[in-house]
């Protein structure tokens, strides 16, 4: 059986079948979200606006 390893907490997952896995390629939702939201901190700094509100 295949195996895979979350990407979040390296735990291992062995499945038939990816649909039988609905949070790959992680263990549980928490996982998911946590790397979500780990990569959305990311994006948010690298495209923090730059407000130039004060231009009047
Ligand atoms: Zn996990």
């Amino acid at each position: 059986m295949p195996k895979i390893k979350c990407r979040n907490c390296k735990k291992e997952l062995i499945y038939d079948c990816i649909s039988d896995i609905p949070t790959f390629p992680f263990c549980c939702e928490r996982c998911k979200l946590i790397d979500l939201g780990s990569w959305l901190d990311e994006e948010r700094r690298i495209e923090e606006p730059i407000t130039d509100d004060k231009a009047e």
